[in-house]
């Protein structure tokens, strides 16, 4: 399906809870985290009808995300049901890692076809002092079990800050020289104010290019198809991939495919959409395909034309990231 800009939405973002087992601070805020019950976030079943509907629209691929969607009991059934649709998607999961190494066999038995790890420092005290919990040797472990379980090619996301991790850049460059791995670099995005970080930590796009060149000559690679928001380099004898996600300073809102939906089921037309239709309300109403489908098209037709960070008129909504799913 096509919105009122010419996109192609082909990608659907799935939130399957707003949980997390670690409280990274560029992501959630210390307090204050509203604890919705069981009864607020969607079913497996609602969720199978709303991708059964998406793909009838023309989704090709949908990513689990979260909160942590591990923490969730469940999702490797559900992941099941996802595969088993006619015209099933591609099935990506996007995770912490922390949990990883007991799923990953299961996952990708089930039907999942490749993870992105998060992973922000390889410093055990400020993995802890980031996440406010702990478990990098975990993490770590989860990696390579998803390795070894076929989850490939394995991605790592790694959210630069200013004066706190952005030094090890260059570490985690140094990933793809001896692993097939694409190491991508997200600039931090002030979605929410209740955050530990101000928006000025923000380690921009051009400044992570200048610490990965301190690590060899970036070569571009070319895009031989969607390769989403990243722009993508690798070193001359790197056996793996880099990405930069300029989510801030150079946005790439004109080849956005994306449409959220988080675990309590509304509808994000855009990361940044301060707008949320009520999708869980219709689902509870006994909606049918057809219904659904529809829902989803006026949400496709509300995608604005691009974000308005750092504007006079941006305006910051209420939740924070792990309640919208990255
Ligand atoms: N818990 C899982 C994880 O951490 O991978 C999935 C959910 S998390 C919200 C999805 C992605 O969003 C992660 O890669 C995380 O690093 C990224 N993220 C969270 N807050 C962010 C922020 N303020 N700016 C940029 N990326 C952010
Ligand atoms: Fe949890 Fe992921 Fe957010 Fe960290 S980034 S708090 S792991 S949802």
């Amino acid at each position: 399906m096509r919105d009122k800009f010419g996109r192609t939405i082909d990608y659907l973002r799935l939130s399957v809870t707003d949980r997390c087992n670690l409280r990274c601070r560029y992501c959630m805020p210390a307090e204050g985290v509203p604890a919705r019950s069981h009864r607020e976030i969607l079913s497996y079943e609602e969720m199978l009808a709303v991708v059964s509907a998406g793909v009838e629209m023309g989704v090709r691929k949908v990513r689990i995300t979260g909160g942590e969607p591990l923490v969730r009991k469940g999702l490797v059934s559900f992941i099941g049901s996802l595969a088993a649709l006619p015209n099933a998607p591609e099935i990506t999961l996007t995770t912490n890692g922390l949990l990883l190494s007991d799923h990953a066999k299961a996952l990708k038995d089930a039907g999942l076809s490749r993870v992105n790890v998060s992973l922000d420092t390889l410093q055990p005290e400020r993995f802890a002092a980031i996440t406010r919990r702990g478990g990098l040797d975990k993490v770590l472990a989860g990696l390579h079990a998803a390795e070894d379980a076929g989850l490939t090619p394995l991605k790592i996301n790694m959210v630069p800050i200013r004066g706190v991790n952005a030094d090890e850049i260059a570490d985690f460059a140094r990933f793809s020289l001896d692993h097939p791995w694409e190491i991508r670099f997200i600039e931090f995005m002030p979605v929410s104010g209740n955050l530990d970080y101000p928006p000025e930590s923000r380690f921009p796009a051009d400044d992570i290019l200048a610490e990965l060149a301190r690590v060899g000559e970036l070569i571009p690679i070319e895009r031989t198809g969607p390769s989403g928001p990243a722009r993508l380099y690798r070193f001359a004898q790197g056996r793996g991939r880099l990405g930069v996600i300029p989510a801030v300073s150079h946005h790439f809102c004109s080849e956005c495919n994306r449409l959220r939906v988080t675990a309590d089921g509304r509808v994000r037309p855009c990361l940044f959409s301060v707008d949320e239709p009520d999708l869980r309300t219709l689902l509870r109403r006994g909606a049918t395909h057809d219904e659904i489908c529809a829902f989803l098209a006026g949400a496709i037709c509300a995608k604005p034309e691009r974000h308005r960070i750092g504007e006079a008129d941006f305006r910051q909504g209420p939740r924070a990231m792990h309640g919208i799913g990255g």
